[in-house]
């Protein structure tokens, strides 16, 4: 099945909204086997959105157009795909009463225009819309699959994953599985290199992806029911793994704090953490994951040097003699959170976020524990604010992951 996301909205024209649809969409597809071969975007204009629909329609056989079902006058998409395939509107029951009972649990009066939501063309298929107020349809003619979504993205994402991928899924008569390995320590163009040969197979695929500093690949496999799926992505999965050791962090896991969390409540350990260039983000990554009382005792942000040395008992000398930012105070900050917190490990973070002064980027992120003290020396460059705290307090949750594991910090 080849597919086009024809993505409807004057704004991503603009440039003020980014197609984030058109991505979430591609990656679902993706999980599904569906190749996508188009990405198109026009604004709410009848006759080029009918010129759009023409060319998808004779390259194309599943059509997904994101935007324009709403009930304002600009919203035109269904209108236009009816005409396109000379299909009538009529007034869908369910989906009206769904868009009344929307409405009457808020307690929002319902006007007229919202009415137009609940016409749809004759022998579609409604999708229920799960969190708003226009409902979705599938119109199906001849080989060609026209699926409408709404634009905003929890709307479009929602109804894609509960209404749109069953029915694909069911279509194709195969069923599809997929693995996610996540590595931290690795930059993208390496890990290509090094898994390019599985990345021509057929079934399973093996696609790369990165994201927020990490890089991570997917392998999906196609076959008749569960059990064949795995059976053929194990030996995959198996060989990625031996080939990039101890870089991978977790198979199906949701992030590098989670797979953190759940160490440390394996190996029944406690943390605390001493920030500074990372403003508190390593202890709100942590504490995002539901559980983490029980393992995390808690953390400061000691941003200045006042701070270091005021709750910190850091000594001022320590500081002057090797500068704020330097291995020793790191060290030090990770040794006395730890003691002062009474964990089992401390972490302790400083460093240059910039985007001033000719060490931006410089971070040193230090584990202490009752067998030593490790200190990382990252150079960023001359990164964003933001990424260089998420690179920091990555390759800290990344350090606690390698201790607890039994691997080189
Ligand atoms: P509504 O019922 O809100 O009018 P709609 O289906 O008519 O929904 P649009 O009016 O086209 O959709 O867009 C509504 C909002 O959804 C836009 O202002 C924009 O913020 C967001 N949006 C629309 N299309 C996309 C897209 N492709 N990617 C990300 N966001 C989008
Ligand atoms: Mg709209």
């Amino acid at each position: 099945m080849n597919a086009e996301i024809l993505s409807v909205g004057t704004e991503l024209l603009l440039g003020g909204t980014v197609n984030t649809d058109a991505r979430d969409i591609s990656l679902a597809l993706a999980e599904l086997g569906v190749n996508v071969y188009w990405h198109t975007v026009v604004g709410d204009n009848p006759a080029r959105l009918t010129e759009c629909i023409y060319r998808a329609r004779n390259r194309a056989d599943l059509i997904i157009t994101t935007g324009g079902l709403g009930p304002t006058c600009d919203d035109l998409t269904k209108q236009t795909l009816a005409r396109a395939f000379d299909r009538k509107l009529y007034l869908n029951e369910d989906a009206l009463a769904d868009i009344r009972e929307y409405f009457a649990e808020r307690g929002r009066s319902f006007t007229d225009n919202n009415l137009r939501q609940a016409y749809l063309p004759e022998g579609s298929i409604m999708l229920p819309n799960d969190c708003g107020t226009a409902p979705g349809c599938i119109l199906e003619d001849g080989p060609v699959r026209v699926v409408m979504l709404p634009g905003p993205p929890r709307e479009c994402v929602t109804m894609l994953r509960n209404h749109v991928m069953p029915y694909l899924q069911k279509l194709s008569g195969a069923v599809i599985r997929s693995h996610m390995i996540r590595f931290f320590g690795i930059g993208e163009s390496a890990m290509e290199t090094r898994l390019r040969s599985f990345m021509d197979g057929a079934n399973p695929t093996v696609a790369p992806y990165s994201r927020e500093g990490e890089c991570w690949v997917r392998v999906t496999a196609k076959g008749a029911n569960e059990a064949e799926c795995e059976a053929l992505m194990a030996p995959v999965i198996e060989d990625i793994c031996d080939k990039m050791g101890d870089l991978v962090y977790g198979i199906d896991c949701a992030s590098l704090e989670e797979r953190v969390l759940q160490l440390l409540q394996e190996k029944n350990t406690s943390l605390a953490v001493a920030e500074s260039c990372t403003g508190g983000l390593l202890a709100q990554r942590i504490t995002d994951i539901p559980g983490a009382s029980a393992h995390f005792l808690g953390g400061v942000v000691t941003y200045t040097e006042d701070a270091k040395v005021r709750l910190l008992d850091m000594d001022e000398d320590l500081i002057a003699e090797n500068g704020v930012v330097s291995m020793p105070v790191a060290a030090k900050m990770a040794k006395r959170v730890r003691k002062a917190l009474g964990s089992d490990i401390g972490v302790g973070i400083t460093g240059w976020a910039g985007p001033d002064g000719d060490d931006v980027g410089l971070v040193f992120v230090a584990l202490a524990s009752r067998g030593g003290c490790f200190v990382r020396r990252l150079q960023c460059g001359h990164a964003p604010r933001p990424r260089i705290r998420l690179i920091a307090a990555s390759n800290a949750l990344d350090m606690i992951r390698r201790y607890l594991t039994g691997l080189d910090v």
